[in-house]
C-alpha cells in the first residue's frame, strides 16, 4: 500500500532527523558478560543479567532437559493444554520466596503488568503512576480504562496529595511504582508509599523487575524497607533469574482472580516449559547464594566512587549526558574502547535527559570496571558546558 509506505517514511525520516531513530543490532552474547557485536568482542554494561546465570552450567543444562523432556512450545493457553507441572513448581517456589501466599507465571515482565492492572482496576477507578515507571505500567494503566493521574517521582506527599483529591470519588484505587527504576537505578521508598497506600485504602503494585536477585541477598526491593506492605508483587524471570518470563506474587485470591481474569494469560500461549526449567534452576542458586546477589551492586559502587558519581542504590547507574546527540557520541566512544553502553534516548528517558546506562553484574571484571570508571569520567567532563 502506497499510504502505509509514505506514512512509515515519513515518520521515520522525522525520527531520524532528531537522533530518536533505533536500530536493531545483531549481537551475540557469548557469556555473561562477553558479547560479539560487527566481528568485535565486546564487554557489555547493557544487559540485565546481573548474576550472569543466562550462561550459568546449571540454568542452561536445566533448559537443555526440559526442551528434550517436554519439547520447545507450550502448544496452548495455559487455562487450555499449556500450563506444564513446572508452572506450579515455579509459581510455589516463587511465592516461598517472596513470602506470599500464591504466584503467578506469565509469559512476560511486560504482559504480566498489561494483565494486572486490568484485572484490579477500571472505568470508574483511579490509578496513580509514578512519572518514572516502566513502559507496560503506563500500557497496563491505559488499558484498564481507569483515570489514570501521574504523581511526581518518589514524591510520597504529592501521591498522598492526590489521593486525597480523587480517591472518594472512585470506586477502587491501585498504586504502582517501579521498586527499582529501570533507567535511573534508584528505589521506590516502598514503606511510606505502603503506609499513604493503606491510609487511602489503595492498592500497591510493586515492579521488582531489576530488584530480585540483586537487593536484600536477592529478596529484592520490598525486603529493604522494614515494614513494607505490597500486596502485589510482580517482577520479571528475564533478568537476574537469566531466562524468560514474568510473574506476580500475591494472596491466594488475588491470584486465584488473575488466572482466570488476566488477559495476556487467558488469551496466550503459555510460557516454554524451558524457561521455567531455567528460571526454577536459578531461583535455587539465587536463593542459596546471597553473596552473589551482592556483588552487582558492590561492582556499581565501585565505578561510582571511581567515576565521582553519586553512590548507586542498585547495579544500575546513570550518566545522563542531556541530548540524543551527546549520548549517541559517547555510546560510539566507548565502544571503539572495546565497551557496550547503549544510549538511552526519549521516549525511554525523559526529553533532555539522554543517557548512558550501566549495569553492572557479578562477572564484570574488576580491571576493566576501572578503565571504564575513567573512561566515563572524563566524557562527564567533557560534557560540561
Ligand atoms: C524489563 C522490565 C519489564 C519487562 O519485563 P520483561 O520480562 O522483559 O518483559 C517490566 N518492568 C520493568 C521495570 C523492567 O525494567
Amino acid at each position: 500500500m502506497q499510504s502505509l509506505d509514505d506514512f512509515a517514511r515519513a515518520k521515520l525520516e522525522a525520527l531520524e532527523a532528531r537522533s530518536l531513530k533505533r536500530t536493531l543490532r545483531p549481537t551475540r552474547r557469548l557469556d555473561g558478560v562477553w558479547v560479539e557485536r560487527e566481528g568485535r568482542r565486546l564487554l557489555s554494561f547493557s544487559c540485565n543479567d546481573y548474576l550472569n546465570l543466562s550462561h550459568h552450567p546449571a540454568v542452561k543444562a536445566a533448559a537443555q532437559r526440559a526442551v528434550e523432556t517436554y519439547g520447545a512450545g507450550a502448544a496452548a493457553s495455559r487455562l487450555v493444554t499449556g500450563d506444564h507441572p513446572l508452572m506450579a513448581e515455579l509459581e510455589a517456589r516463587l511465592a516461598r520466596f517472596k513470602g506470599t501466599e500464591a504466584a503467578c507465571v506469565f509469559g512476560s515482565g511486560y504482559a504480566a503488568n498489561t494483565g494486572i492492572i486490568p484485572t484490579f482496576v477500571g472505568e470508574g477507578d483511579l490509578v496513580l503512576v509514578d512519572e518514572l515507571a516502566h513502559a507496560c505500567i503506563w500500557t497496563g494503566a491505559r488499558l484498564s480504562g481507569a483515570r489514570v493521574l501521574t504523581f511526581r517521582h518518589n514524591d510520597v506527599a504529592h501521591l498522598a496529595e492526590l489521593l486525597s483529591q480523587a480517591r472518594a470519588a472512585s470506586r477502587r484505587a491501585l498504586v504502582a511504582t517501579d521498586g527499582v527504576f529501570s533507567m535511573d537505578g534508584d528505589l521506590a521508598p516502598l514503606d511510606a508509599l505502603s503506609e499513604v497506600c493503606r491510609r487511602h485504602d489503595a492498592w500497591l503494585l510493586n515492579d521488582d523487575a531489576h530488584g530480585l536477585g540483586t537487593l536484600a541477598g536477592g529478596r529484592g526491593s520490598v525486603a529493604m524497607f522494614a515494614g513494607a506492605d505490597v500486596p502485589l508483587q510482580m517482577g520479571t524471570l528475564s533478568k537476574a533469574l537469566g531466562s524468560f518470563g514474568g510473574y506476580v506474587c500475591a494472596s491466594a485470591p488475588v491470584i486465584e482472580l488473575i488466572k482466570t481474569r488476566a488477559r495476556p494469560l487467558v488469551y496466550a500461549t503459555g510460557l516454554p516449559p524451558a524457561s521455567a526449567a531455567a528460571a526454577l534452576a536459578a531461583l535455587e542458586i539465587v536463593e542459596a547464594d546471597p553473596e552473589l546477589c551482592e556483588r552487582p551492586l558492590a561492582k556499581a559502587r565501585a565505578f561510582a566512587g571511581l567515576a565521582e558519581l553519586p553512590p548507586p542504590q542498585s547495579p544500575i547507574v546513570p550518566v545522563v549526558l542531556g541530548s540524543a546527540e551527546a549520548a549517541l557520541a559517547a555510546q560510539q566512544r566507548l565502544e571503539v574502547e572495546g565497551f557496550l553502553v547503549v544510549a538511552i534516548r526519549p521516549p525511554t528517558v525523559p526529553a533532555g535527559a539522554a543517557r548512558l546506562r550501566l549495569a553492572f553484574t557479578a562477572a564484570h571484571p574488576d580491571a576493566e570496571v576501572e578503565r571504564l570508571a575513567g573512561l566515563v569520567a572524563s566524557l562527564i567532563r567533557e560534557s560540561r558546558p
